[in-house]
């Protein structure tokens, strides 16, 4: 049985190499690159986005969870896996197992896998964590460096890395300056212990853009790699942004187009009477499949090259838009909620600020419904 999509999104593998090269071109080949691909490779799918990035410049993956860490153990037995935030209790042995390198805030946390690994006959490389002002996880600046000395003296423990995550690059340069200080002391501080982590990590993508004075030895962009730029209250964005190529468009199709009179109220509760005749579209795409509700009444979708509006609110399974202007707009037409159509292009971080979100939670909110194609889809009639 032949299936037609009624919403999916195309995923331009070639656009993700690229962007990586575009990345190396700025930070140079001796900086390394941990390549972020935790919720499902930012939805545009993990397997085929990590695929991919084994064949371009990347040294490594950072994860959030142990089932996306054992994707990618499944592709390839060898390359280095971070899992950025922490492993629970239960995942201790698996995370050895498969040379997993966890990241640690706490020396209970690195005792746990020392003891684990030291059963095991094994040992574990770890990243230690400084909570240089994210608030999230790490150790506060004052213990970090007796954290990672202990660490060290630790039998089955080695350190992989130190690292620390920006808070607010993309909004606010004293802060980020402030914790570049802090994390330059405990480097400073572990150094004259003497000790040389192989590996210092801080820049996420806003941080590449906005904080290059300061990028370590590696780096850990995610959302940058999809081509699309993270965009704060700082305004230069750095010659990187237009050349990166967003990988993902997301589609769906007209559904039927009918011509509505003056006053007439559309879709659930009414938000929206037509204040002059108009022709509507119904499209098919819906909050089912990823495409908030925040976007009724004010997010745009491309059709023949035009900007549309919806109108009233997002229902589960389709949506409404105005094609008044939109000549011989009709069932069948194919829209773009993300990409290009003709000279119009709709970027992730315009949907975003019609939903009053942020890109990463664009991408990564397209639902499972939402079929992924690689390569040259033939888009609407893919599939089967
Ligand atoms: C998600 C994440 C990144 C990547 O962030 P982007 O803003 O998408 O570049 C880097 N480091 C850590 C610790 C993260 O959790």
């Amino acid at each position: 049985m032949r299936c037609f999509y009624r919403s999916w999104a195309e995923v331009d593998l070639v656009a993700v190499c690229r962007n990586v090269s575009e990345i190396r071109t700025v930070i140079g080949s001796e900086t390394g690159i941990i390549s972020v691909v935790k919720a499902d490779g930012y939805g545009h799918g993990l397997r085929e986005i990590a695929s991919t990035l084994m064949e371009s410049q990347v040294d490594g993956f950072g994860v959030a969870n142990l089932g996306e860490a054992q994707v990618i153990r499944g592709l390839d037995p060898e390359w280095p896996i971070l899992m950025l935030g922490t492993c629970l209790g239960e995942e201790l042995e698996t995370v050895v197992e498969e040379g997993i390198m966890p990241t640690v805030s706490t020396l209970d946390e690195a005792t746990a896998f020392s003891t684990m690994a030291g059963r095991m006959k094994r040992s574990v490389a770890v990243h230690v964590k400084v909570d240089t002002g994210m608030g999230r996880l790490g150790a506060v600046p004052d213990q970090a460096v007796d954290l990672i000395e202990r660490v060290c003296r630790l039998p089955a423990v080695t350190l992989a890395g130190v690292c620390t995550h920006y808070a607010a690059a993309e909004d606010d340069p004293s802060f980020s300056r402030g914790q570049t200080e802090e994390f330059d002391k405990v480097i400073r501080a572990i150094r004259h212990r003497g000790i040389e982590p192989p590996m210092l990590h801080a820049s996420n993508s806003a941080a590449l853009l906005y904080e290059r004075q300061q990028e370590y030895d590696t780096v850990r962009p995610g959302l940058l790699l999809y081509g699309v730029v993270p965009k704060g209250r700082r305004a230069a964005v750095r010659a990187l942004s237009p050349r990166l190529k967003p990988a993902l468009e997301w589609k769906c199709r007209v559904a039927l187009v009918k011509s509505i009179p003056k006053g007439k109220p559309l879709s659930y509760g009414h938000t929206f009477y037509a204040p002059r005749p108009m022709r509507v579209a119904t499209i098919t795409v819906g909050y089912g499949d990823g495409y908030f509700r925040a976007a009724s009444n004010r997010a745009e979708v491309l059709i023949r090259g035009k900007r549309c509006r919806i109108l009233g609110l997002v229902t589960m399974d389709q949506a409404m838009v105005d094609v008044t202007h939109v000549a011989g707009a009709q069932a069948g037409d194919e829209v773009a909620l993300l990409g290009c159509q003709g000279e119009e292009r709709i970027l992730a971080e315009e949907l975003a600020d019609w939903c009053g979100t942020i890109p990463w939670e664009i991408l990564t909110n397209i639902t499972q419904r939402v079929p992924r194609v690689y390569g040259k889809a033939e888009g609407a009639t893919a599939g089967s």
